[in-house]
């Protein structure tokens, strides 16, 4: 049996601005095994590119064993699409963790203009937690605007985007107040001391995001962040996304669940491990205007479930 890629397109319903970059769509990719199939949501920040997915897939029929050189999110599709295809499609089974249903998802907020926000959350009223895209303490109107449309538990994504400590503190102070749920990589991963002279002082939870990828240090993580955000497309694939969440529940991180722009296809994969999670950011597909693989996943009152 032969592997097969297909490429997708994924338009997004509004521009996806974060701290280092701005897109109107995003190209993905199926990876197929006879009737199984799992996506490949490549990722600029680690170096991901589409040249660089069809490169490793014309390996990928030649060879027997996973090649470490590949970038992560083909790796999580290879190793995914091979989980999937060894137990019949039934990841509960092969996870061996139980079904989840109607499980709350935050919803993103990219950066946007101030008058864009009130419409945006009118249109997005049936989250019941929200994910702000942040650039760094400049973004503080975004956020008072926001707090002004909702009273909603905010999760707050830097992407790394703060500078240095006492910007990070200055635009913390003024937040105190809003109901916030934690603050999601502030700075870049190399800022390893920063992080820790801020654990200690911030008022809010801080969740590693980008310096989390295939494993993690436990004790440094302890002293730097009080969470982590796991991904399947940065972990290379689910089995390993369960060994990273349960490590940090061994060391009493809080635990998370996001994604990447993906379709229902990356998502109801990553849907599996929210039963490990205290937080689920799993909205990647619901930004996308043509799903094509919407029908895996039911959405009601900002929650999601599998399809029937
Ligand atoms: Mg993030």
């Amino acid at each position: 049996m032969e592997f097969e890629l297909e490429k997708i397109q994924l338009d997004l319903k509004v521009t996806w601005k974060i701290s280092r970059n701005a897109s109107q769509s995003k190209t993905n990719y199926i990876l197929k095994l006879g009737e199984y199939e799992s996506e490949i949501a490549p990722n600029v920040r680690y170096q991901e590119t589409p040249e660089l997915i069809e490169k490793h897939f014309k390996e990928l029929n030649k060879v027997t064993k996973m090649q470490f050189h590949w970038c992560s999110s083909f790796q999580t599709a290879v190793n995914n699409v091979l989980l999937k295809r060894d137990h019949k499609g039934d990841l509960e089974k092969a996870l061996q963790l139980p079904k989840v249903e109607n499980v709350p998802t935050s919803f993103s907020i990219p950066i946007m203009e101030l008058d864009e926000v009130e419409n945006y959350l009118k249109e997005n009223a049936e989250y019941q937690v929200y994910k702000l895209k942040v650039a760094d303490s400049k973004s503080l109107d975004l956020l008072k605007e926001v707090v002004k449309h909702t009273d909603k538990p905010i999760r707050v994504d830097a992407n790394e985007g703060f500078k240095s400590l006492d910007d990070y503190l200055a635009f913390e102070k003024e937040i105190q107040g809003f109901n916030i749920q934690f603050i999601e990589q502030p700075f870049a991963t190399d800022m390893v001391e920063t992080y820790k002279l801020l654990k200690p002082k911030s008022k809010f939870e801080i969740i590693a995001d980008e310096s989390l990828l295939l494993d993690f240090h436990g004790p440094k993580f302890q002293e730097m962040f009080h969470g982590i955000n796991v991904k399947n497309m940065k972990g290379r694939g689910l089995e390993n996304c369960k060994k990273q969440l349960e490590k940090a529940k061994a060391f009493g991180l809080k635990t998370m669940v996001g994604c990447m722009i993906e379709s229902s296809l990356g998502i109801s994969e990553a849907l599996h491990l929210a039963s490990l999670c205290d937080y689920v950011d799993l909205d990647g597909s619901l930004l996308v205007s043509n799903d094509p693989y919407k029908h895996l996943l039911k959405v009601k009152d900002g929650c999601l479930s599998f399809a029937d």
